[in-house]
Order: C-alpha cells, then sequence, then structure tokens
C-alpha cells in the first residue's frame, strides 16, 4: 500500500459533477477577473465566519501582505511572531521593512500564548501575528487582553485553521480568524479549504481597515485609475471562487473527516509511549489540518525515515525554525533562546491527514508506527 499525505483526487471525484458544472460556466462566461463568482465566494464566506468583512487575494502570503500595509507602520516597527511557524508569516513582515520578533510556543499547543508574547513587547512593538497552526486556535482571550493593553493589532494567521472555532472562557464560540483586528487565510490545495490552484483571503469586523484593504489588493484604487495608496495586485481568480463556492459547502463535513480520522489515530496510538498524540485544548475546537506527532526518545527522524520506506508520506512540519533561517538571522538577537519551539522541531512528525484517510489506511499506518516502537 502506498499512502500520500493528502489526498485531494478522491475528494475531487465526489463533487466532480458540481466542480465541473461551475468552472466550465465560468469558462463560457470569460468573466476570468472579477467574475460575479468571487463576490458571491466573499459573501458565503463572510456569511460561514459571520464576520463582517471578506475580502478575497491571490493567496494567503499576499493576504499577510496586504493586512501589515494596511496598518500605517513604520519601517523598524517589531510584529511578533511565533518561531514555530510556516515562514509566510514572517517573511512579509520582513518584506515591509518591519522587523519579525519571533517567540516560543506552548509545548502542548504548539502555539504562542500571552505569556511568550508579554516578554517580547518593547516600546516599538504594533502588532501580534498569532498563528492558528495545524487546525487549532491560539489562546485568543488574553492574547487580546494583552494587544488591548499595549494598543497591539492582532492580525490572526488563519491558513490551517478555517473553520476551527475559539472557545471563550464565558463558553461563547467565535469563528477562528475573526477575533483579532484582521485573519487571514490561505486557499492553497491541501489547506483545509483548498482550490485547484492559489488564492487567499482577509477577514475584518473593522469597516475602514476592510475599505483600505479592499484597495490596497487592487493597486490602491479608490475608484479606476485614481490611486490612494501605494498597493498590490493581488485577486481571486474568477474559476477559483466558483470551486470555492462549491467547497465551501462542504468544509463542516471535511473537518468532521479529518476529526473522525484523528480520532482513530489517538486511539490507536495511545499507549505508544514514547509518543504523544496531539494535545486538544478545551479553548478551541480542531480542524487537524495536520495531525502532529510529538516523538519523546529522540528516534523521529528513524521513524521518519522506517514510514516512508514503508510507503506511507510523512512530513517534518516545521524541520528549522524561523530563528535557524538563513535569511532571518539579522532578526535574531544574540542570546535568543526558544527552547519550545527548538524541541518541537527536533521532535515532530506529521501523518497523512485529509478527508478521504479510511479506517483501513490508519490502520496500515498505525500498525507501522506500533511495530516501530514496540519491537525495537
Ligand atoms: C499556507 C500558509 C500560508 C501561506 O499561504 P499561501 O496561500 O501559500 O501563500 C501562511 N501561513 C501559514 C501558517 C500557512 O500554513
Amino acid at each position: 500500500m502506498k499512502i500520500e499525505m493528502v489526498d485531494l483526487k478522491t475528494q475531487y471525484k465526489k463533487i466532480k459533477d458540481e466542480i465541473d458544472r461551475a468552472v466550465l460556466d465560468c469558462i463560457a462566461s470569460a468573466a476570468f477577473i472579477n467574475g460575479p463568482q468571487v463576490e458571491t465566494f466573499a459573501e458565503n464566506l463572510r456569511e460561514y465566519l459571520k464576520v463582517k468583512h471578506v475580502i478575497p487575494c491571490a493567496n494567503g502570503t499576499d493576504a499577510l501582505q496586504i493586512a501589515l500595509m494596511a496598518l500605517d507602520l513604520e519601517p523598524g516597527d517589531e510584529i511578533i511572531v511565533p518561531a514555530f511557524t510556516f515562514i509566510a508569516t514572517a517573511e512579509v513582515v520582513a518584506l515591509l521593512r518591519l522587523k519579525p520578533v519571533m517567540v516560543d510556543v506552548d509545548p502542548q499547543t504548539f502555539n504562542i500564548t500571552a505569556e511568550t508574547v508579554q516578554s517580547a513587547i518593547t516600546a516599538k512593538t504594533r502588532a501580534i501575528i498569532p498563528v492558528h497552526l495545524f487546525g487549532q486556535c491560539c489562546d485568543m482571550e488574553p492574547i487580546m487582553q494583552i494587544a488591548e493593553k499595549h494598543g497591539l493589532y492582532v492580525i490572526e494567521d488563519n491558513a490551517q485553521s478555517i473553520g476551527a472555532e475559539y472557545i471563550y472562557s464565558d463558553g461563547r464560540r467565535q469563528k477562528a480568524g475573526t477575533i483579532g483586528h484582521i485573519g487571514t487565510t490561505s486557499f492553497f490545495p491541501s489547506k483545509n479549504l483548498g482550490c485547484y490552484g492559489d488564492g487567499g483571503a482577509i477577514f475584518t469586523n473593522d469597516d475602514k481597515l476592510a475599505e483600505k484593504m479592499r484597495m490596497i489588493a487592487n493597486h490602491g484604487q479608490s475608484r479606476r485609475y485614481y490611486h490612494d495608496y501605494i498597493g498590490v495586485n493581488s485577486r481571486l481568480d474568477s474559476i477559483q471562487a466558483a470551486i470555492l463556492n462549491v467547497k465551501l459547502k462542504y468544509l463542516d463535513q471535511y473537518c468532521k473527516a479529518r476529526c473522525s480520522a484523528a480520532d482513530l489515530y489517538d486511539e490507536a496510538l495511545a499507549d505508544i509511549e514514547h509518543i504523544k498524540t496531539p494535545f486538544r485544548a478545551a479553548f478551541s475546537t480542531h480542524v487537524f489540518h495536520q495531525y502532529t506527532l510529538q516523538v519523546k526518545n529522540g528516534r523521529r527522524d528513524e521513524l521518519f525515515d522506517y514510514l516512508q520506506s514503508e510507503g506511507i508520506a510523512v512530513m517534518k512540519y516545521y524541520p528549522l525554525p524561523l530563528n535557524r533561517q538563513k535569511a532571518f538571522q539579522k532578526f535574531v538577537p544574540e542570546g535568543l533562546k526558544l527552547p519550545v519551539t527548538e524541541m518541537l522541531c527536533q521532535s515532530v512528525i506529521s501523518l497523512p491527514m485529509h478527508t478521504e484517510l479510511t479506517k483501513e489506511k490508519i490502520e496500515f499506518i498505525t500498525e507501522k508506527v506500533r511495530a516501530f516502537f514496540l519491537k525495537s
């Protein structure tokens, strides 16, 4: 048996008729740019997230960049980011001549916390970018409190957790990406809500920020050929919006399928001494963008090679923290200590996770993991 990290082919086959019709209609209409599908999708996503504004754009990295561009920041202003994330989160900060300040994460959730953020706040701090990693929210309530206390913007990088819900201490629920001043997401094909190419979106409840970000995404235009801001060209194609309109209807079902797969993994791996299955925080639902284990006995790389040799795709998300990336060296202060991030980069391994994982496949994978630890 050969098992891939994701299976978008089987997922497509199940909704092929709907998708094909939507794509062909779009082509026939020839409204490839800013077609009605884009507005319809923005409206549908707005309703799904219960947020005031959804601004579609070209990808999740652009979404972060446009969000930062809207905040009137000065070169050298400090933006707090997790050291344990995909590069895009911090890359856009550096690109805009701002300063990424990397902070450590929680060993259970892999996310930044109010505590790890607190220690990094200086007089130059302007914003925090919490990343809801692997499908679970950061603990947003204390993060928002700290941000308010210090007058900081919060941009949620929600590329991996669309559909997840944050649960406040009073039980109230709010969709990930709609809690901070701005939220961003990616529709990269393998994300929980993926299109068939590149795509992204920005969310906000702030009317002024929404208007400005809409303009920035469109060359800073207030009306055609009148430019109020330096902007970018970042659009969601009509064909991608048409596909997303179909797939959004299935997002909750897809999240459920991922959760069921995670439950089966948990059950089969619970009693293995040297691995830690994903933590499930009380303050968030989990939509399992990744199913990530921690290997506690220093044998992560050995397990990685073994599973690959058995035909099972696995990934190290992430093998190298931001503070060890060559491109980021000038942002790493001397003596920076990020013990949890360092430990995670050495010990995490992500197993196949997607909407089409069958019980048989999970049994095959978990048998191999068990064999690795129990026989040697
Ligand atoms: C995927 C991802 C992005 C970037 O999304 P793109 O659409 O590939 O530009 C940003 N942040 C995180 C955490 C991601 O996982």
